[in-house]
């Protein structure tokens, strides 16, 4: 095996050091898990490349509930989020996300912020925060913004972060009587990336749908809204009939490419298909019939 070489791994206690680290020092990039960063580094070349470790600062890690809110520090892993109660309870498409994302050991490693800042479109926790309307705290030495989850997405592996800049927090409020679902097709059952995925968030009135939100990822260069969708379905009495017109439409929003993981054509239709599922399933979640 290869030894990997070209850069050196710094490892900061706190979020004051590592920013300081990112201000200062040239090619400077975070690191945490390393499951989507290490693989690349065959085209580093001999760039030298500082990788900031983020796992020993605390305040980024971690799941929390406060004021109406769930806060979710980026070094958060997947397999911190799949065991955690509060997110099943609070946002069920991010924990359905959860439970496909690659392995036990991918799971242990990978992190939430990892798997945004990525900026994949087919990254599996990007739908389910888009649903849930979420938001990303993104800071410098100098300043820190909130800013809406989709704004961070520039393009495929592209993002608004400055070469400064760390995500250092998420959030998004909780809502009662909200319920949510994610649903995604891979190439095979588990252990893969998206081929399409989909998350729905609803609030149910009665027999009608009070709010809904939808997301698409693997169906354009970033994980997107289906808004157009959303004012069509919004505050409509919810049936079989509304479920298709629903998946239909997103259907037109979808504009996916051929690529070694689908044709465009199979990303549509399956578009389609987990629209459908997850409407379906978040319905029932919010205790609604069909
Ligand atoms: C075998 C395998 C299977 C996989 N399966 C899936 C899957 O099913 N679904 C899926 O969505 N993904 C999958 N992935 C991709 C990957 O595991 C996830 O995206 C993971 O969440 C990345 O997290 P990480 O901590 O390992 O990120 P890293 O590799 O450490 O970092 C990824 C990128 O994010 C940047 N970054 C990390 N944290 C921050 C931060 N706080 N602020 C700014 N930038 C930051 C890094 O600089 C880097 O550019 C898979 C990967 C592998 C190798």
């Amino acid at each position: 095996m290869k030894p990997l070489t070209g850069f050196s791994l710094l490892r900061p206690p706190t979020l004051v050091g590592a920013l300081e680290m990112m201000s200062t020092l040239e090619h400077a990039q975070p690191i945490v898990g390393g499951t989507d960063i290490i693989p690349t580094f065959k085209d580093l070349g001999s760039k030298p490349v500082h990788l900031i470790d983020l796992g020993l600062i605390e305040e980024l890690n971690g799941i929390m509930e406060e004021d109406g809110k769930i806060l979710i520090g980026p070094t958060t892993t997947h397999t911190q989020i799949l065991t955690s109660k509060v997110i099943e309870k609070t946002a069920p498409a991010l924990h359905d996300a959860a439970r496909w994302i690659g392995s036990v050991q991918i799971r242990n490693r990978g992190t939430i912020g990892g798997n945004l800042c990525n900026a994949s479109p087919a990254a599996d926790s990007a739908p389910p925060l888009l649903v849930h309307g979420a938001e990303a705290h993104i800071c410098s030495l100098e300043e820190g913004h909130w800013i809406p989850l989709l704004e961070l997405f520039k393009g495929p592996k592209m993002t608004v972060l400055k070469p400064n800049e760390i995500l250092i927090g998420l959030r998004f409020p909780t809502i009662a009587g909200a319920s949510s679902s994610f649903q995604r097709i891979g190439r095979r059952k588990g252990f893969t990336l998206s081929v399409v995925n989909a998350a729905v968030y609803v609030e149910r009135k009665d027999d009608a749908l009070k709010e809904a939100r939808i997301a698409l990822g693997s169906v354009a260069p970033t994980p997107i809204r289906a808004p157009v969708v959303e004012d069509k379905i919004r505050g409509k009495k919810m049936s079989e009939e509304l479920i298709d017109e629903a998946a239909e439409a997103c259907v037109e929003v979808a504009k996916p490419i051929d690529d070694v993981r689908g044709t465009a054509e199979y990303r549509k239709d399956m578009t389609a298909v987990l629209v459908k599922r997850a409407l379906r399933e978040a319905w029932r979640r919010t205790g609604g019939e069909l």
